[in-house]
């Protein structure tokens, strides 16, 4: 026979060795056990929650001797407020009906001050199943809880400083587009009141196409702000309807023909002849266009190259320049709400085109890459199903 035997049934499979009482020796060495713990307070009550047993982790934790709390009501653990809601007495009601309870809260100490508990309370039944009390174990979280709440905060302060930070940009954003146009729209007025005769057709349509340009500007904005509001309550929907995609690109750099002229940038397009989905035609469009204007931005004076095409049953379409690029580090964060990794001096921008253009792609359940070498240029790439999964996925 085997020189030891398992008493795996009961006992967590300690091994004992022949000769010992296994009974009398599992209770000294649970005894042993919880007389040595003091990480947790682990403690027994009665079954009408009168303290039966202490440990020295309970001492520990809760500064009582245990000459000092046996006898006592664990009620006496509990902030005021929580005794006054019944609280304690509820715990115990609970660990009763579902065998075991356990919570997380504020306990109080003997000398008064509060620490952050675990606690698991667990009903004690004997084997004819009457409840013969509870065995309480509580840990204390004071310092994870503590570090939780500093992290909390540390993110909390961030979301202020970038909010405030996109606030001031956001100001200047809107007020850049306004100047011109109100400076056209005075002077004008001026040359009206003053010397109508003056106003050349040719110079009032040159000035209306200057305004609209400033208010198309100013409406794009404040859709990029209206968009992320509605996307901090729910996902962006969309309505697809028959479109294609190299129709909707050449739309979009006709539209920016002239923008582009101004900033210097040729772009030649590649496209092997429609390509035909099933896609939202104006988050689509507003997709390719910050594609496109960003191009133009980071890439002013240099040639743009837009590919569009049907790769593995994608829909893709490639907007490369060859401006100043990202750096790897910031690649993955340019997709992020307000996420800028240019300086507000040198650019333009609320940092919010590329993170709607990524919900845009996403809800139609598609991708959005970059890919680039500061100083070299950036290209993105636009990949979508031909028709967007259903509703709800
Ligand atoms: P915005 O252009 O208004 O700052 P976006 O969300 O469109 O906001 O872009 C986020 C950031 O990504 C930009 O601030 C810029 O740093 C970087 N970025 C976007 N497109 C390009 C590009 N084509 N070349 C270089 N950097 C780019």
């Amino acid at each position: 026979m085997d020189d030891s035997h398992d008493l795996a049934s009961g006992t967590g499979g300690i091994t004992y060795t022949r000769g010992m009482s296994p009974a009398r020796d599992t209770e000294d060495q649970l005894r042993l056990l919880i007389a040595s713990v003091t990480d947790y307070a682990i403690l027994t009550l009665d079954e009408r929650g009168y303290i039966a047993s202490w440990n020295p982790g309970a001492e520990r934790i809760k500064g009582y001797r245990a000459e000092e709390i046996l006898g006592q009501h664990f009620s006496r653990f509990y902030p005021p407020e929580d005794v006054a809601r019944g609280k304690p007495r509820w715990e115990l009601e609970q660990a009763v009906r579902k065998g075991r309870f356990e919570d997380e809260g504020w306990r109080v100490r003997k000398d008064g001050t509060r620490f952050w508990a675990n606690v698991v309370i667990t009903a004690l039944f004997g084997e004819d199943g009457l409840l013969r009390g509870f065995g309480k174990v509580t840990r204390d979280f004071t310092q994870r809880k503590e570090a939780e709440e500093q992290r909390e905060l540390d993110r909390l302060r961030e979301a202020l400083r970038i909010r405030d930070e996109f606030l001031s940009v956001a100001s200047h954003e809107l007020k850049t587009p306004l100047t011109p146009l109100q400076l056209r729209l005075t002077s004008l007025q001026r040359t009206l009141e003053n010397n109508p005769e003056s106003l050349s057709g040719e110079r009032l349509a040159r000035d209306l196409d200057v305004a609209n340009r400033q208010v198309r500007k100013l409406a794009d904005l404040i859709e990029d702000l209206l968009d992320v509001s509605r996307l901090s309550v729910g996902k962006l929907l969309v309505e697809p309807e028959p479109v294609d995609l190299t129709a909707l690109t050449r739309e979009v750099l006709v539209r920016y023909g002239p923008q582009a002229a101004q900033a210097g940038c040729l772009i030649d397009v590649e496209a092997p002849g429609p390509i035909e989905g099933r896609w939202d035609r104006r988050r689509l469009d507003q997709a390719v266009t910050n594609l496109v204007t960003n191009a133009m931005k980071y890439g002013a004076g240099k040639p743009i190259h837009v590919r569009v095409g049907v790769d593995e049953g994608l829909a893709v379409l490639r907007v490369r320049d060859e401006g100043i690029g990202i750096a790897p580090e910031h690649q993955h964060r340019i997709f992020e709400r307000f996420m800028r990794a240019v300086s507000e001096r040198n650019y333009g921008g609320l940092g919010l085109g590329l993170f709607i253009t990524q919900q845009i792609v996403e809800a139609h359940g598609g991708s959005i890459d970059v890919q680039s070498q500061p100083g070299q240029g950036a290209a993105f790439i636009l990949r979508l199903p031909l028709a967007p999964p259903p509703r709800g996925n």
